[in-house]
């Protein structure tokens, strides 16, 4: 396996960062997951505008996005595989210890790891813990994923391959790696950006191509909606036949079909929508 490092291809055996890189001691780093299908990524260029965005965000220099797209093909070409996620990874690289960076320069890692295709659907747990809307890091894609990966365990412990937050005023907010949608009386909706959740590559194709409409949500809306999904680049659209104890018979029901019906249609005809 070859990953992209120090502006080239290394073997992943021998690749080495720093021991003191800050994505390492204290998170300051921001990444981005795109879904390649036989060598090809997908919605590439959605998702360095959202790399940009997110190193703005954290006060990180712009990633050089040739180097980044030319680190994606040759990660891409050197490891073939039929359904990969690349994983770029940005850092603000090699510092002192504790907060402050270090002036050596950010870290770029491009990694590729091959994944399975989920499941037409899923099972979801809510969390008691909120995302908070108006912290320096809401919307931005960053590795302080921590919170993410202890609800994303609990999600395990019962059973679901999901959990979704609310926010700190109890609306409707995101899935620690997916936004959510809900399906009232026909419409499909999804929390707004100024809920805190991501702005989901997924997510905005899905508003695109389905009509979602952007809606603050309460929390409670899972228990009454007709229908809910979940959007990711690694899940598509993916339909949830089970939110807590709250069994959703029928999955995927009419409106979710379509929207995954069109999604798959839209998304084969154009690897970088
Ligand atoms: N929300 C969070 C917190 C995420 O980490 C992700 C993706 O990893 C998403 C939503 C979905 O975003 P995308 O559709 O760009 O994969």
């Amino acid at each position: 396996m070859k990953i992209w490092l120090d502006g080239g291809l290394q073997d992943i055996e021998s690749a080495r960062v720093s021991v003191f890189d800050h994505g390492l001691t204290v998170g300051d780093g921001i990444f981005e997951t795109v879904k390649a299908v036989d060598g090809r990524p997908f919605a590439l260029t959605r998702h360095l505008d959202r790399l940009t965005r997110s190193a703005r965000g954290l006060g990180l220099p712009d990633p050089d996005l040739d180097e980044v797209r030319r680190a994606c093909a040759a990660v891409l070409e050197a490891n073939p595989m039929p359904f990969g996620r690349l994983r770029i990874t940005y850092t603000g690289g090699h510092g002192p210890l504790g907060s402050d960076r270090g002036d050596q320069g950010p870290t770029l890692v491009v990694a590729l790891g091959e994944t399975a295709r989920r499941p037409d659907s899923t099972a979801v747990i809510t969390v008691p813990w909120t995302r908070n809307e108006r912290s320096a890091l809401a919307g931005l894609k960053t590795t302080s994923y921590a919170e993410n990966v202890v609800a994303l365990a609990r999600a395990h412990a019962h059973g679901a391959s999901e959990a979704l937050f609310g926010n700190t005023v109890g609306r409707l907010c995101e899935g620690t790696g997916s936004n959510v949608f809900v399906v009232l009386d026909g419409e499909i909706h999804t929390p707004p950006l100024a809920s805190g959740c991501l702005a989901g590559i997924t997510r905005a194709l899905a508003v695109e191509w389905t009509g979602a409409r952007e809606t603050d949500l309460p929390l409670d809306v899972l228990e009454r909606a007709d229908e809910i999904f979940l959007t990711s680049t690694l899940r598509d659209i993916q339909a949830v036949h089970r939110v807590d104890d709250r069994e959703l018979p029928g999955v995927p029901g009419p409106v979710t079909a379509k929207a995954m019906r069109v999604f798959e249609e839209r998304s084969g005809d154009d690897l970088d929508p």
